[in-house]
């Protein structure tokens, strides 16, 4: 396992490696690494000659009043764990590394950073597109394994990569539950056991706004009711179906479209979010 810390490093290490006929995957995280992340390391390392995992607590996509000070950080036992799952590089840079002063570039994808989540954490997901698209400059991957619970995140990313001509493949990979349906998260760790075992609410709305749309019906309002009706006791941010590709949320949807349920609530004080993707099936 190769340990790198500063970007010159990353990139020296990523160009040999290409050079002798290597492809990269890399897998960005920001640590506390947890059997969501090993799927996608596992996922990297069975298609690439190297699977490096890079983990960074990103300044710039926290909010002020957001957890970036006490987000969790355990390096040692995520490097352990990337390579327990096939991982042959880790790059953890700094935050000095990486924005160093009078950094001055910011990414903004339209117009999907500003809608449902974008909206509640306004930023966010400029700070997303731009750290993911340091991280490849650095790492140079062939390709980047993303988690379908962030499920904005990946299309932010996918478009990205698109209006930027990267030539780089994003690979999205399903959501890892808990036996209960819990989406793994780093999150959870703040969970009080109380909050914990009623988090799983998240999971059982996006069941009961499924259930509706598998028992033939398109109208949004009627999913959303759904799922809203099992978050009735939380403080719920959005219960969304939106048409999977592009967002958007028409008030029906036609039978052959892919339609993605998105949640965000706060369970206790801890901000959580999952997605469920349905396929066309009405
Ligand atoms: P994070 O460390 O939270 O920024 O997540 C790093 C990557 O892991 C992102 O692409 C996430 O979508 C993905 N990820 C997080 N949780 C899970 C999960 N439960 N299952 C699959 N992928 C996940």
């Amino acid at each position: 396992m190769h340990i790198l810390h500063t970007v010159a490093e990353m990139q020296t290490e990523a160009k040999r490696l290409l050079a002798g006929g290597a492809s990269i995957g890399c897998i960005p995280t920001m640590g506390a690494l947890h059997s969501g992340h090993a799927s996608l390391i596992t996922a990297s390392s069975a298609a690439h000659t190297a699977s490096v995992v890079s983990i960074f607590v990103n300044p710039t996509q926290f909010g002020a009043n957001e957890d970036y000070s006490r987000y969790p950080r355990t390096l040692q036992a995520d490097i352990a764990l990337a390579a327990d799952h096939g991982a042959t590089h880790v790059f953890a840079p700094s935050a000095e590394e990486m924005y160093p002063q009078n950094h001055g570039t910011t990414i903004t994808v339209s117009p999907l950073s500003t809608i449902l989540e974008g909206a509640y954490r306004p930023g966010h997901f400029d700070g997303v597109a731009t750290i993911v698209c340091k991280l490849f400059a650095a790492m140079l991957p062939t390709a980047a394994y993303f988690g379908s619970k962030d499920f904005q995140q990946t299309l932010v990313v996918k478009q990205m990569v698109r209006d930027l001509n990267l030539p780089i493949v994003i690979r999205v990979m399903p959501t890892v539950r808990e036996s209960d349906g819990l989406a793994l998260s780093s999150r959870n760790r703040y969970l009080a056991p109380d909050h914990r075992s009623s988090a799983v609410a998240l999971y059982h709305a996006l069941l009961a706004g499924a259930k509706i749309w598998e028992g033939g019906s398109g109208l949004r309002t009627e999913i959303e009711a759904a799922m809203l009706a099992v978050l009735r006791e939380f403080d719920v941010d959005y219960a969304v179906a939106a048409t999977a590709d592009t967002l958007e949320m028409p008030s029906v949807f036609d039978k052959g479209s892919e339609v993605v349920l998105l949640v965000a609530a706060r369970v206790g004080s801890t901000r959580l979010i999952d997605s469920m993707v349905l396929r066309s099936g009405l």
